[in-house]
């Protein structure tokens, strides 16, 4: 039964965030590497494509917030 660890690392009131990696660099996104929500970004048009197109701070400030696939304007994870 490991159904109690997955509850301890997935803690409600952060809507449901899994561990994402940065699409560009990598970066594991979450918060046991120092990353805070509002410093991610991801498309939605890709995600709703199935394509898990989250940024990292720094690259989401390198494409000038448009994703790079499809040009649409990337939005923070967490307004
Ligand atoms: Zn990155
Ligand atoms: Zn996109």
């Amino acid at each position: 039964m490991t159904i109690g660890l997955l509850k301890g690392a997935n803690k409600p009131g952060h809507k449901g965030w899994t561990t994402e990696k940065c699409i560009m660099c990598a970066t594991t996104l979450d918060f046991f590497h120092g990353y805070e929500l509002k410093n991610i970004y991801y498309c939605p048009k890709c995600l709703s494509n199935g394509i898990k197109a989250y940024f990292c701070a720094a690259d989401a400030r390198k494409v000038h917030y448009k994703c790079p696939y499809c040009k649409s304007d990337l939005k923070p994870y967490y307004e």
